[in-house]
């Protein structure tokens, strides 16, 4: 295929409402990308999937035809995977002043459908219903890859340089803590980004899109097993029963919000949470005592809290419950992501999509601080300013997860304005 030519570098950026009528007519096209991409599971192995080699093997060729200046697919190995390797995909497009680099990171990866019977359609077949688009990963976080995709595009059709690079990064393991994906990638790339590029984060805001989020609270997920002895149902007296045993401790760690207590206003939900969530199957008949229990506990705390801090509070309440239970528990840390420096509420990207957000919405959009984790606390820790921020249904990992069709076009929208202002 030739090349296509570039796009001429003397036109001037005052090429926005070209810009933003060409965004609106790709409403078919956005459809017809999340309609491929939906059809494309990627589950990362930890939720039984293979990864998303398919997925950006996909991406990989739809971003080619955008003619990027540079395109990477930089693989980390994963033997748990049929390929070994868990892709990251970036695509670097000219700007006309090189000092900085506009970056909008999307995550590939998805969450499982959960019971497939709340789900009112096929998960994996897109269905659309007027502004609705069904389907899982459709807002998590396909919505960002659709919009950033066809922000770059307008640009390059209207034949527009953008003022600054754009980098669009697509990363694997979002869901799973990032070890494969961004925290992967920032360790072999770190030099690409400097210190006031421009990071959106398209991966979590409200419907109005009015919302930055500059803060995350600190996560910690924790995996307790139970050990205590299997017996026959009637026989009590010669067991140790771990599922009484794992009732008591959850009740236990009710203490936590209570030691935890402080409340910060700038979160959407303005205190620590202490959530038990998965709990693994035990025995399977209804005659036996169960010998071991296992269920984990999701921690979103405020980023003044040391999570280690918590860690050993949480050992203290085991200790007490093994004493009054005679139970063992084991207690392992699956994940723990001490919340980085809050990016400030006066930095250059807040600014931008702050003039964005008044230009497509005519809305004010302020800065916030959510439940976490999304990967912006990635580029926070090694000091690089990153917002998160997209118009959101809110309907991430749910069942009948949906995406607004009018989402995607003002967010790639947004994406544009910033491209063609800042
Ligand atoms: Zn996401």
């Amino acid at each position: 295929m030739a090349p296509r030519p570039r796009p001429n570098p003397k036109k001037t950026p005052n090429t926005w409402p070209g810009i933003k009528n060409r965004i609106r007519g790709y409403k078919e096209q956005m459809v017809t990308l999340q309609r491929d991409l939906t059809a494309i599971p990627a589950l990362g192995p930890q939720n039984g999937g293979k990864g998303e080699y398919a997925k950006a093997l996909f991406l990989e060729k739809q971003l080619k035809a955008l003619s990027p200046q540079t395109i990477l697919n930089l693989g980390c190995p994963d033997p748990r995977v049929p390929q070994g390797i868990r892709p990251n995909l970036l695509a670097l497009f000219e700007g006309r002043n090189p000092s900085r680099t506009i970056w909008i990171l999307s995550h590939m990866d998805i969450v499982p459908i959960g019971d497939r019977r709340l789900w009112k359609t096929d998960p994996y077949t897109l269905k659309r219903k007027g502004d609705f688009l069904y389907g899982r990963g459709v807002e998590d976080n396909q919505q960002g890859i659709v919009s950033s995709y066809f922000a770059v595009k307008a640009l390059e059709e209207e034949g527009v340089r953008p003022a600054y690079p754009v980098g669009l990064l697509w990363v694997s393991d979002e869901e799973t803590g990032s070890h494969k994906g961004l925290e992967f990638f920032l360790k072999k790339k770190r030099k690409l980004f400097k210190a006031d590029d421009l990071i959106i984060v398209p991966d979590a805001g409200n419907r109005e899109g009015t919302m930055i989020e500059v803060a995350e609270k600190s996560m910690l997920w924790i995996k307790f097993t139970l050990l205590g002895k299997q017996c026959h149902g009637s026989r009590p007296d010669i067991g140790k029963n771990t599922l009484r045993g794992t009732a008591h401790f959850i009740i236990a760690l009710e203490k936590l919000p209570r030691i935890f207590k402080k409340k910060d206003s700038h979160f959407d939900l303005p205190i620590s949470t202490f959530e038990p969530t998965q709990k693994e199957a035990n025995v399977s008949n209804i005659n036996t005592i169960p010998g071991q229990d296992v269920f984990y506990l999701d921690c979103r705390v405020l980023p003044e809290y040391p999570l280690t801090k918590v860690i050993d509070t949480i050992r203290g309440i085991a200790v007490e419950v093994e004493k009054k239970t005679g139970l063992g528990i084991k207690i392992e840390v699956i994940n723990s992501l001490q919340a980085p420096p809050a990016t400030k509420a006066d930095a250059p990207v807040v600014h931008a999509l702050q003039e964005a957000v008044q230009a497509v919405h005519h809305k004010k959009a302020f800065p916030w601080g959510i439940g976490g984790g999304t990967v912006a606390a990635f580029f926070r820790e090694v000091g690089l300013p990153a917002v998160v921020w997209c118009s959101a249904a809110e309907t991430a990992h749910q069942p009948n997860e949906f995406c607004r069709l009018s989402h995607l076009i003002k967010d790639a929208q947004v994406f544009a304005h910033i491209f063609c202002q800042s």
